[in-house]
């Protein structure tokens, strides 16, 4: 018998008790980028529930059911994006700009939750810098980009005598359960270096709820930051905005900040939340609309006898075939351009995932599709293995 969590009430960005429900998602996988060698450890893989909370006072949004202490980041977590084209054209694009923009030659760079480090070693080869990259879950294979170092390890006060100019974390403050002491830990950090910025992106909570993105809620994002929320957590901590802007087609959040140059310093001023809120209470109710549509859909697809892919285990994928239980059952296949996860089993749905080939003898008659950026590159890849399936977006 296990203790049942009250939801948290309070506000993990700006301390407010003034939060309420908004989506209860229940029994979601907890590692939904963990993939399990076989069906029936895939099927057990660990739960739990996301109550989605909205702060009616920053718009924050966070699980309020959430528990640390079933998250933990070891070599075994596979949440590596770099596989896909797209995604290394946005990551190399963004590193580029980041070098022009803040002069990036010669200097110092941490990256915090650098994964195996391939935006730092761009960062580092574009510009000649040197970099220090951190990552509990990094797992060594080859050689680094010159001038890169890799420590395996959560980044903390500890390490504050690796200096930096410029200090990158990119999808990392969404996981963290206490993400104020995080941006305080940065503050005093960064306090003796008051020309140095720090870069932070995030998904958007901004893009999830105008395009009812219910499938990017994954049980690992503890914190949904949004344009309010996210200058809140870094302004009341002692930084300076630079900048705030969407990237990779509206889906990521970026903030690009300074340390304020005197401790409290007024904020640019508090959001007025009242319309978030309403956007957020109405993409609660789309994202329940979605998903008995896609239930529905599935069913029409399973009548008619049609052969059913999802391309793409990432989390959308993932979450897609966790959320519409039983009729996600009916898809067996999974297909991922990454290697790594080929053969592997989806947590807590429990299909298979298989190389592109694989569906050359397969023949889907419908490919769901998990991400439109990936569009052009999946439908030019289903055409080379001579397939001409239907396809749709989620
Ligand atoms: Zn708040």
């Amino acid at each position: 018998m296990t203790e049942m969590n009250s939801p948290r009430a309070e506000c993990p960005v700006c301390g407010s008790q003034r939060t309420e429900p908004v989506l209860h998602l229940p029994q979601i996988p907890v590692f939904c980028n963990l993939l399990w060698p076989e069906r029936s450890a895939a099927l057990a893989a660990p739960r739990g529930d996301m109550r989605l909370g909205l702060c009616n006072d920053c718009g924050h949004l966070f699980n309020q059911a959430f528990d640390p202490g079933l998250m933990t980041y070891d070599q075994a977590y596979e949440n590596s994006l770099h596989f896909s084209p797209s995604f290394q054209r946005y990551a190399r694009g963004l590193a580029e700009t980041l070098v022009e923009r803040y002069d990036l030659h010669g200097k110092d760079i941490i990256e915090i939750g650098c994964g195996q480090g391939d935006f730092l070693g761009m960062l580092c080869e574009l510009g000649n810098n040197r970099g220090v990259g951190f990552d509990p879950a990094y797992v060594e294979e080859g050689a680094l980009p010159p001038n890169v170092t890799i420590i395996p390890d959560y980044y903390s006060e500890k390490y504050a005598s690796h200096r930096a100019d410029f200090l990158v974390s990119r999808h990392v403050i969404e996981h963290l359960a206490r993400p104020r002491a995080f941006a305080a830990m940065l503050r005093r950090v960064m306090a003796h270096r008051p020309d140095a910025v720090l870069f932070i992106e995030a998904p958007s909570a901004d893009y999830m709820v105008a395009h009812t993105a219910l499938w990017d809620i994954i049980y690992e994002h503890y914190a949904y930051f949004g344009r309010a929320s996210m200058t809140r957590l870094f302004e009341d901590a002692g930084f300076q905005t630079l900048d705030l802007y969407e990237t990779f087609g509206g889906q990521y959040l970026c903030l690009e900040a300074r340390p304020a140059a005197s401790s409290g310093q007024p904020a640019t001023g508090r959001a007025d939340v009242t319309a978030w809120r309403d956007q957020v209470r109405d993409f609660a109710r789309s994202a329940r609309a979605e998903i008995a549509r896609w239930r529905r859909e599935l069913e029409r697809l399973a009548a008619a006898n049609k052969r059913v892919v999802v391309w793409g285990a990432g989390s959308k994928g993932v979450m897609f075939l966790n959320l519409l239980p039983p009729q996600a059952r009916l898809i067996d296949f999974v297909v991922d351009i990454n290697p790594r996860k080929q053969g592997k089993f989806v947590a807590g749905a429990g299909q298979q995932i298989v190389s592109p080939d694989f569906l050359r003898d397969y023949r889907p008659d419908v490919i769901i599709l998990m991400n439109r950026n990936y569009q052009d590159e999946i439908q030019e890849m289903a055409a080379a293995l001579g397939l001409s399936p239907e396809f749709r977006f989620v």
